[in-house]
């Protein structure tokens, strides 16, 4: 099978019930104050998969007031650790008995490999709750000697009530990246999902209650971004947003927190990240590796590596083979394990994709592979590369703007230097890759890229334990290892005299 797979949906297999659809605030499932619903679209066809409760100001209001009282009178900022932790561990388990369901669920809704769901992005989400898990009975603050006749400890002190708002090309992932931290810390929360990937969120409310987190202090509300989403992140009662999604959506975030109460923000944005392969690279291992890096989960990815810089030495034979590969990859519905990619998340994605890929040809870049649509339904796109590709900032859209799809812009360089000088040439710093068997050179670069993630000789390795997040127009505030917990911590400085003391 190569891109010329039909690339409609082929698998039969048994659709979850839908069982979740309405809003989930102070520990029950409620319809929205309107009463509207919106569809939530299966991209292997287009067609609905089911109708969920649309929330808007209203219903974030009942949320934040339940998570207000959660934080200011309920149990959970004030237990120990290690019972929140206990709690957590529990969630993770019942994450674990839910695998199968909840991977579906994120495949039905954004088109992500069922396979991959099942043995990756779910158990991560496990994984990452019993790590923060782990850390909830470990905050602690220092003790200060201060100068002459005072002394002072800090305290670590939950954040308050969190806002989160998720993007729709992870919706797993990007829970638990927030909600994980957030639980430790001890903070309350409302989380909006994106109105793309709603279902599998309202699971992880029910999952939550069963778990035993007290009512109020983990609430859901599914709506869009414009209503739901700018009341978070505006209302006067939240004490922190926790960001992923655009670069242009986030500024709106920031403004937002700056007209109402001036809430703390962190921001995890868009990317344009290079990868840099030198001429003393394996070219098979190189392509393979630039092809995942950028064609995993079709392109949606902020670290994608969207922009590949090749040695003038390797760069025709790494052309040859790139291509070969990219017609090789398997494209189609995302429950056959032998797919490789599956659709674009929605019809506004799938155009935006194609729009670039028409702003790679008009911008004079050559279209090496791959270009167009597949099949005659579903939001399916070629696995694409665009060579002779230019760097400089007016020259190619391809060459700077996040497309979000499986679309590679390929470049040759002579120098060190030269790569280094193109790699930075972007107003995003989120990741970056380098392909070397020279150590010299591998140093050299990752300590040159400004972008907060750099990979070796690898791409996408990432940990619980590693901090993520990025440079520049990409954001600031780490997801994922301590630094993340930080986040939804404030530090408190109490001052006490002493007296007569001997030293
Ligand atoms: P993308 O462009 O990748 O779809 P967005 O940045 O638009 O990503 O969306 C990420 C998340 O931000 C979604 O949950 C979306 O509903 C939300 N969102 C969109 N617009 C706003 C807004 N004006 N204020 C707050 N959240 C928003």
């Amino acid at each position: 099978m190569g891109t010329d797979y039909n690339a409609v949906p082929t698998v039969h297999f048994k659709a979850p019930e839908i069982k979740f659809t309405k809003l989930f605030i102070d520990g029950h499932f409620v319809d929205s104050v309107s009463g509207k619903t919106f569809e939530t679209i299966d991209p292997r066809t287009g067609e609905a998969i089911a109708r969920v409760s649309e929330g808007d100001k209203e219903d974030i209001d009942l949320a934040v007031k339940a998570a207000r009282r959660a934080f200011d009178h309920g149990k959970w900022p004030r237990m120990s650790g290690v019972e929140r932790g206990r709690i957590m561990m529990k969630l993770a388990d019942l994450i674990d008995e839910n695998v199968e369901e909840l991977a579906k669920l994120d495949s039905l809704d954004a088109g992500k490999l069922f396979g991959m769901g099942k043995i990756i992005d779910i158990p991560h989400c496990a994984s990452l709750l019993r790590y923060y898990a782990g850390a909830a009975d470990k905050i602690h603050g220092e003790t200060l000697k201060m100068a002459r006749e005072f002394q002072a400890y800090t305290l670590k002190e939950p954040v308050g009530v969190v806002g989160h708002i998720i993007p729709w090309n992870y919706p797993s992932t990007m829970f638990f990246f927030k909600v994980s931290p957030a639980l430790a810390a001890g903070c309350t929360m409302v989380i909006k999902p994106a109105e793309q990937t709603p279902l599998s969120a309202l699971f992880y409310a029910q999952l939550a209650k069963q778990a035993g987190i007290p009512d109020g202090v983990l609430n859901v509300v599914t709506g869009f971004g414009p209503t739901a989403g700018a009341a978070l992140s505006s209302h006067m009662d939240v004490d922190k947003i926790s960001f992923t999604g655009s670069t242009e959506v986030g500024r709106q975030v920031m403004v937002a927190a700056a007209n109402s109460n001036l809430k703390t923000v962190s921001l995890e944005l868009g990317g344009k990240s290079p990868l840099i392969i030198f001429d003393d690279a394996d070219v098979d291992k190189a392509v393979d590796l630039a092809c995942m890096a950028i064609f995993v989960n079709k392109g949606e990815i902020c670290v994608a590596g969207s922009r590949v810089y090749v040695q003038e030495g390797i760069y025709d034979e790494f052309v040859k083979k790139s291509a070969e590969k990219a017609k090789s990859w398997t494209v189609g519905d995302p429950f056959d394990p032998l797919v490789a990619q599956g659709p674009q998340v929605d019809k506004n994605q799938f155009e935006k994709v194609l729009k670039y890929i028409d702003y790679g040809k008009k911008d004079g870049a050559t279209l090496l592979t791959g270009g167009k649509a597949l099949g005659d339904k579903g939001y399916y796109i070629e696995p694409t590369i665009f060579t002779d590709v230019k760097f400089v900032q007016e020259d190619m859209r391809i060459a700077q703007d996040e497309i979000f799809g499986p679309v590679m812009s390929l470049m040759k360089f002579k120098t060190i230097e030269e790569a280094i000088e193109k790699a930075n040439n972007t107003r995003y710093g989120l990741a970056a890759g380098v392909v070397t068997k020279d150590i010299d050179i591998a140093n050299r670069v990752s300590r040159s890229i400004r972008a907060g993630s750099i990979w070796i000789n690898c791409y996408f390795a990432f940990d619980n334990d590693a901090p993520f997040g990025g440079f520049k127009m990409s954001g600031f505030g780490k997801d994922m290892g301590m630094d993340a917990l930080d986040k939804y911590l404030k530090s408190k400085t109490v001052v006490t005299p002493i007296y007569n003391s001997p030293w």
